[in-house]
């Protein structure tokens, strides 16, 4: 947890114990063979289950009818069907968007989005899923509700690919041939804290005899890991890698994302074109758009040098209005000239807006309500803070504040 000095929030994380069976979504097809082998029984009773557990409509292990009742028993046993223990959900948009909150064994919650875009003329219909990898972030941008609940705990992979079999599910109880067409590591957490897992998931998401999604349909954004980034690379398969870049100077971008102290803005950029030449595929970058923050003309002319020549896209994202922060979205006219200017530049920009932001279910700006309301005192120093930050980061000053513990060790 970082921050220690302002505990603005209880999130409430972990507070019971967890349940030790791991969640069957998240074992590795060639490990259930092996737990089939031990008790003598014939491979293809993992397929069995992974079938059930990824296409079917099975609600439990005892739904799966071409498994033994005994056999039904001992999985169920030593595998839980899924690791989310109950859920609520929040609709917006005029029923576009759809959060839902999941409750995990330990008392965690994490949330999910789903978000429908219509088809039309030469544009075809989308249902995007939006899923968190983490309960909490350890890398606190201040301008992010998720960063500002501090650290719970790494998702494990069955926590994370449950909530898109959980999507999945609904999408098809909904008929018509309504499915998943992408998946986007976009809500809480920062996935490159925590690879190893989220690799497995999208390993399982990706794979034919389990979700079957296309690698560039799936997204990783991060906060700019950069060991993380070029282990993406070094796999080689061709997911879609976005950046938060949200400045392209290090004295604005130290204070945005404190994760730059470790790996500074032109550290995360080289990476990310390592990337892209190596893929060959656009990397995105991330703007959310913080009114006098980082939206001046010369923000988007650091850009432009930045990203000039480079497989890049540009999404510029109006800030979410989060309760801590003194900041609000830049107007649509400063983005729009933003834009313009970075695009001169040859580099292609979308101006885009966040889903569900009524409901507080906008890509990144996940925090569960129910943690709680901060105290008004400790917002009011924390955004006298942020101020003083900003303040010194505008004057191109770098800030002398320590990198966060526990980030990127
Ligand atoms: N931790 C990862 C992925 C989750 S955040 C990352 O930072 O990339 C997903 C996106 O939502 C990030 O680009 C983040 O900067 C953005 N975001 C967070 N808070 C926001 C807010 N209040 N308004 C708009 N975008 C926000
Ligand atoms: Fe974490 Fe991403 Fe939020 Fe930053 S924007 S605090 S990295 S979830």
């Amino acid at each position: 947890m970082i921050r220690p000095e302002l505990p603005l929030i209880d999130p409430g994380f972990g507070s019971s114990v967890r349940d030790p069976r791991p969640g069957v979504a998240g074992v590795k097809p060639e490990d259930l063979a092996a737990w089939f082998e031990e008790r003598g029984e014939p491979a293809y009773r993992a397929t069995q289950v992974l079938d059930a557990c990824w296409r079917g409509s099975a609600r439990s292990f005892e739904d799966v009818r071409t498994l033994p009742g005994s056999l039904r028993t001992a999985l169920a046993e030593a595998f839980r069907w899924t690791t989310i223990e109950s859920e609520t959900f929040v609709e917006s948009d005029g029923g576009l968007t759809e959060k839902a909150l999941h409750a995990l064994s330990d008392g965690s919650n994490v949330e999910s989005v789903l978000m429908h875009f219509p088809g039309g003329p030469g544009r075809r219909e989308r249902w995007t899923l939006c899923i968190s990898s983490q309960a909490g972030c350890a890398v606190g941008c201040p301008f992010c509700a998720t960063g500002e609940l501090g650290f719970g705990r790494d998702l494990e992979t069955a926590e994370i690919v449950d909530q898109v079999r959980g999507a999945a599910g609904r999408l098809a109880g909904r008929g018509g041939g309504a499915h998943l067409t992408n998946i986007v590591f976009m809500g809480m957490g920062e996935p490159l804290l925590n690879l190893n897992r989220v690799l497995e998931a999208i390993a399982a998401l990706n794979a034919p005899r389990r979700f079957g999604l296309a690698a560039r349909a799936i997204t990783v954004s991060t906060s700019g890991v950069v060991p993380g980034i070029r282990r993406l690379t070094d796999l080689g398969p061709q997911f879609t890698l976005a950046i938060s870049l949200h400045a392209a100077r290090d004295a604005l971008r130290d204070v945005l994302v404190p994760l730059n102290r470790r790996w500074p803005v032109a550290e995360v950029v080289a990476a990310a074109r390592d990337h892209a030449r190596a893929t060959g595929r656009r990397v995105s970058y991330e703007l959310t758009m913080i009114g006098g923050g980082n939206d001046t003309d010369a923000d988007a002319d650091a850009l432009a040098e930045l990203l000039r020549g480079d497989l890049a896209h540009v999404n510029l994202i109006p800030m979410n209005p989060v309760a801590h922060t003194p900041w609000r979205a830049s107007p649509a006219l400063v983005v729009e000239r933003f834009a313009a200017r970075v695009r001169r530049a040859g580099i292609p920009v979308t101006i885009r807006h966040n889903r569900g932001v009524d409901v507080g279910a906008a890509c990144g700006q996940l925090a569960a309500e129910h943690a709680g309301q901060p105290l008004a005192a400790v917002v009011a120093r924390r955004r006298q803070r942020l101020e003083e930050a900003s303040a010194r980061a505008l004057r191109g000053d770098r800030s002398d504040e320590p990198v966060p513990a526990g980030v990127g060790e």
